[in-house]
C-alpha cells in the first residue's frame, strides 16, 4: 500500500535544520563531480544518480526556495511528492554515511551529515524504508531494534554465563565501566559478548552491563527519528549515571560508536557525563598498560576498517595496535585506514531488505581488496560490517575467513599471566 506523504512536513524539517554547516554546504558545491569516484555505490553502478552530490538536491531545493533572490520572486520550485519519492532510495538505500566522498571534495562538503539531516525530513514526511522504521519503533517500544527487551537481555546473559562458564556482570551497584552491546551481537554473534567479558575479566576491569541501558546501536538516528535517537542516548546515560560509570564502552559496532561519541551530546542537549570509547580503543589502552596478555596468531589476516570507527571515528590505529605483535602475518589491504572502502551495509543499509542486491555488488570491492593481499581471513571490529560481509560472502560463495577482532583476541588470551 502506498503511504501518504506529508510534503510540507518534509519542507519544514529541511528548513529547521538549515543552520551552520548545512546552510554553507548548500552554497558550496561547485558540481565538479569528484565525489562520484569515492562512492562505492557509484563505483559499482557507474550510474550518475549515485554521485554523492546528487543527494544534496532535496535539501538544496528547500534552501534555495527560502533564500534571496529566489524568495523575492515567490521562491524556487517547491519540493514535490515525486521528488521525495525519487530521492528516498538515494537518501536511504544508497548512502551508508561512510564519509568517503568528503575526503575528495574540494569544498569539504560533508554529504553524510546532509544525508542524516535529510533522513529526518523524509521521516517527517512519513517516508523511509519500512524495515528501518520498524527497527526504530522496536527501539522505542521494546528497547532494541531486534526486540531485545531487558528480560530477553537477562535471559541471554544467564544462558551465556552457564554455557561458557564465565561471569558477565549485569546491574552491579557501581562500576568504573559500563559496557553496551548491539542486538546483532546478542542475537547473531553472542560469542562476541562472551569475548568482551573474557577480555575485561582477564584485565581485572570493574565493569557491568545494565538492563536500564544496554543497546549500543541508534536506529532512531539512522531512520531519521530524532526523538527515538534521543531516547536511546538517554537510556545509556541513565544507566551510566546509576552505576557512576565514567567510561562507556561501545562494542564492535561502528555507527553506535560514531553516534554516541560524536553526536551524542548534541542529540542529548547537554554534555555526556562519561567518556565514550570503542572496545578496540579500550582494549588498546589495557594492552598499553600491560593488562592484556596475548599468545600469537599465525594465520594470515587483513583488517577491514569500519567507516564509523576509522574514517569518521578517529580510531583506526587502535585495532592495528592490538594486532601488532599478535597477528604475526598481518597484511594491510589497499586503500586502508581512513581511505578504506565501506562494506556496503553501514548507515542502516544492512537492515533494508530492498537494498540487498546493491550491498552484494558493493561487497565485490572488498573481495578484490582482500584477494589482493593474499590473506586467508578478514578481520572486522564491527558486527554490522560483519553481518553485511557474512551475507555477501554467502551470496558470492566466497571462501575467505571472516573474524571478529574481539573474538580472536579472547580466543588467544594468555591466561598464565592473568591478573
Ligand atoms: S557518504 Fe559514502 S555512501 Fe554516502 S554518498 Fe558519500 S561516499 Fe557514497
Ligand atoms: S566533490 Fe564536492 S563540490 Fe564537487 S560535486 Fe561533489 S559535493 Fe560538489
Amino acid at each position: 500500500m502506498k503511504r501518504e506523504v506529508n510534503v510540507q512536513a518534509a519542507a519544514n524539517k529541511f528548513l529547521a535544520q538549515m543552520s551552520g554547516n548545512l546552510g554553507a554546504y548548500m552554497e558550496a558545491c561547485v558540481k565538479c563531480g569528484l565525489c562520484a569516484t569515492a562512492c562505492h555505490f557509484y563505483e559499482v553502478s557507474q550510474d550518475p544518480k549515485h554521485t554523492p552530490a546528487y543527494k544534496l538536491f532535496p535539501m538544496a531545493r528547500a534552501y534555495k526556495r527560502s533564500k534571496p533572490p529566489m524568495s523575492w520572486f515567490g521562491g524556487a520550485p517547491k519540493i514535490t511528492e515525486a521528488d521525495l519519492r525519487h530521492w528516498e532510495e538515494l537518501i536511504f538505500d544508497s548512502c551508508t554515511m561512510c564519509g568517503r566522498c568528503t575526503q575528495v571534495c574540494p569544498m569539504g562538503i560533508d554529504i553524510s551529515s546532509i544525508v542524516a539531516a535529510s533522513r529526518q525530513a523524509f521521516a517527517a514526511a512519513g517516508l523511509g524504508p519500512e524495515d528501518l522504521r520498524m527497527a526504530a519503533e522496536n527501539v522505542r517500544d521494546r528497547g532494541s531494534p531486534l526486540g531485545v527487551t531487558p528480560s530477553v537481555l537477562e535471559d541471554r546473559i544467564e544462558w551465556l554465563e552457564d554455557e561458557e562458564e564465565i561471569e558477565i556482570p549485569i546491574d552491579k551497584a557501581s562500576a568504573d565501566v559500563l559496557l553496551t552491546v548491539s542486538s546483532i551481537e546478542l542475537m547473531k554473534y553472542p560469542d562476541s559478548v562472551v569475548a568482551m567479558a573474557k577480555l575485561l575479566n582477564h584485565a581485572g576491569v570493574n565493569w557491568t552491563l545494565s538492563s536500564k541501558g544496554y543497546e549500543a546501536t541508534n536506529f532512531g538516528f539512522l531512520s531519521g527519528k530524532s526523538d527515538i535517537a534521543k531516547l536511546s542516548i538517554e537510556r545509556v546515560v541513565a544507566a551510566a549515571e546509576a552505576v557512576q560509570a565514567k567510561t562507556v564502552v561501545i562494542p564492535e559496532c561502528g555507527h553506535a560508536f560514531g553516534v554516541m561519541r560524536w553526536a551524542g551530546a548534541n542529540i542529548l542537549g547537554r554534555p555526556l557525563p562519561f567518556e565514550v570509547v570503542h572496545i578496540t580503543e579500550f582494549l588498546a589502552g589495557l594492552k598499553r598498560e600491560g593488562r592484556l596478555k596475548l599468545k600469537t596468531l599465525s594465520k594470515s589476516v587483513t583488517y577491514h576498517d569500519p567507516c564509523q570507527i576509522s574514517r569518521r571515528g578517529g580510531a583506526a590505529d587502535a585495532a592495528r595496535y592490538l594486532l601488532e605483535g599478535f597477528a604475526t602475518d598481518f597484511r594491510e589491504m589497499y586503500p586502508t585506514h581512513n581511505h578504506n572502502w565501506c562494506c556496503g551495509g553501514g548507515g542502516g543499509v544492512q537492515a533494508m531488505k530492498r537494498a540487498t542486491n546493491l550491498r552484494h555488488q558493493v561487497f565485490r570491492i572488498k573481495m578484490n581488496q582482500v584477494e589482493d593481499t593474499g590473506a586467508g581471513s578478514l578481520i572486522s571490529a564491527c558486527a554490522n560490517c560483519r553481518l553485511t560481509m557474512d551475507e555477501s560472502k554467502e551470496h558470492w560463495k566466497w571462501d575467505k575467513g571472516l573474524d571478529s577482532l574481539v573474538e580472536l583476541l579472547a580466543e588467544n588470551l594468555d591466561d598464565t599471566t592473568q591478573h
